[in-house]
């Protein structure tokens, strides 16, 4: 046994050596800080311990869950007498359920028969990894996924999907669903969602389905835009920067049309600013949910009286009601205007470090046509073999006298290694190089210097089929300054002069 205080204050012991997240040198991935409100919504979950499963373990609280559902549908375009939603473990947890519906469309009865027939997940290559977890826990199999590469902007190919999806249905197989990505978790790449509904209402006219195969959008990271669909982009009222202004504008034309997807998913504890766990999934008819409730007769100790009664359809039985009060507490504390206030200002500051990169002698930003909070990018050495075997120097890099040697831009390079297959050797290369600039800056990081950003090992793949690695800097926290961007420059430049000393001394 030991005492409370002593067993408090040994917790704490675990949280050394944790990044702070609200820290403007950690831009490691999209974990925000979470806001005081936000906060108090999961103690106040704890302290009185309701149960979401049903209103009578509690009471009022379950009308958190329900409002937050009502602004959310109203936020995103949903009718919010039609609509429902309901908190969940993660954005995983999301994508489970919009599979699940959409394997119950496709295979009417599935829920009580088993998937007993081949049936078919399709979405892009740059989608997250937990369609599969999906696949594989519900018994569909991950070899039924269909994965369809993306387009230069991490958006997957209309014309593949469509060629896929007339496969599947040419061989009289179902389709389980189609799951776009609004904001892909490396680059923040936005599939488009408006081509792809009108593409499914097309097929299913030429194809006269019985069922209408159903859309999910992974709007987890990518639905917070939804806060600008009212906002007037050509009086710009808050004064956004105009490159800001352009970035935020390209992102709302895709994420103005999630009201097109019959569910999507939301994650507070992403772009909300919201703890861990906190994540929504909605769906656009509420009616869906029935394709997967229980009888009641099931559950002979539950759900005898009351008004609301989520636990007969939910995954999970006892239902914590931190997700809904951390999350309601967010769109309270901000409204629109905090939530515009904080994105604008987050990629504010994710547009100086691109334009930092651009105007550097060995930088590129790699994820250029995606607008969000992340800039992944790739430096250059001074020198790169060429495929020819012939070195090439980069443009800035001072020459000697018989130096008529070939001279790059880091642009080039870039392109010519994500275009051709004769520059596959060359890209790997500069993997090997990158990969060292990173873990020289992830040494020092850990050491009490530099800044935590983060890699990606395969962003996408270049044209010949190799993975294309990066660099990675996520801008989630507000208290971040132009001066953060100064430094990660610095120490990228740092980092990057010893990785070529380490390459001169292993050649020499
Ligand atoms: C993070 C993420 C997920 C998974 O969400 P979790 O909350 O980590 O379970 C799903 N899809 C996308 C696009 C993501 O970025």
């Amino acid at each position: 046994m030991a005492s409370a205080e002593s067993v408090i204050s040994e917790l704490a012991e675990y949280f050394e050596g944790l990044p702070l997240w609200g820290h403007e040198l950690v831009q490691a991935n999209v974990i925000p800080p979470a806001t005081i409100p936000s906060i108090m919504g999961y103690l106040y979950s704890t302290l009185f311990n309701p149960n979401l499963i049903w209103d009578e373990y509690s009471y009022r609280v379950s009308e958190a869950e329900v409002e937050l559902c009502a602004i959310c549908a109203q936020l995103i375009g949903y009718d919010p007498k039609k609509s429902t939603g309901i908190t969940t473990w993660g954005g995983t947890g999301t994508n489970f359920y919009g599979i699940r519906l959409g394997i119950e469309k496709a295979l009417p009865e599935a829920f009580a028969q088993g998937v007993r027939q081949e049936v078919k997940l399709f979405c892009s290559s740059a989608s997250h990894y937990s369609k599969l977890n999906a696949l594989g826990w519900m018994g569909v199999g991950t070899n039924n996924l269909v994965n369809i590469p993306t387009d230069e902007d991490n958006s997957i190919r209309i014309d593949l999907l469509e060629n896929k999806l007339r496969q599947t249905l040419d061989v009289g197989e179902r389709i389980a669903c189609i799951l776009p990505t609004l904001g892909t978790t490396d680059s923040f790449g936005l599939d488009h969602l408006e081509r792809i509904y009108h593409l499914r209402e097309k097929l299913v006219r030429e194809y006269d389905l019985k069922y209408v195969p159903h859309i999910h959008a992974d709007a987890v990271i990518g639905w917070a835009w939804a806060v600008f669909n009212d906002y007037d982009f050509s009086e710009n009222p808050m004064n956004f920067p105009r490159r800001t202004l352009r970035s935020l504008r390209d992102v709302w034309i895709i994420i103005q049309n999630l009201h097109l997807a019959d569910s999507i998913g939301i994650d507070f504890h992403k772009t909300g600013y919201a703890p861990y766990l906190s994540s929504l999934f909605m769906v656009k008819n509420k009616d869906d949910f029935k394709l997967i409730a229980r009888t009641p007769d099931a559950m002979p100790y539950l759900f005898q009286f009351g008004n609301y009664r989520p636990g007969i359809y939910t995954m999970e039985s006892s239902r914590g009601s931190g997700a809904a009060l951390s999350a309601l507490a967010n769109l309270k504390f901000f409204g629109k205007q905090g939530y515009r206030a904080l994105l604008g200002y987050i990629v504010t500051i994710a547009e100086s470090l691109r334009l930092r990169l651009e105007q550097s002698p060995y930088g590129v930003v790699v994820n250029d046509y995606n607008h969000g909070p992340v800039t992944l990018f790739r430096v250059y050495p001074d020198t790169s073999i060429m495929p020819n075997g012939r070195p090439a120097k980069l443009e800035t890099v001072e020459g000697t006298e018989e130096d008529a040697i070939q001279r790059v831009t880091p642009t080039q390079l870039w392109y010519n290694e994500s275009h051709s297959k004769d520059y596959a050797e060359m890209l790997v290369r500069h993997n090997a190089f990158n990969r060292r600039v990173f873990d020289i800056m992830h040494n020092t990081m850990a050491n009490g210097g530099c800044l935590a950003l983060s890699l990606t090992e395969n962003y996408r793949y270049s044209v010949g089929g190799t993975p294309i690695l990066a660099l990675k800097s996520f801008v989630m926290t507000p208290f971040v300054s132009e001066d953060a961007m100064t430094q990660l420059m610095h120490c990228l430049e740092k980092a990057r002069k010893q990785a070529m000393a380490e390459l001169s001394s292993i050649s020499s």
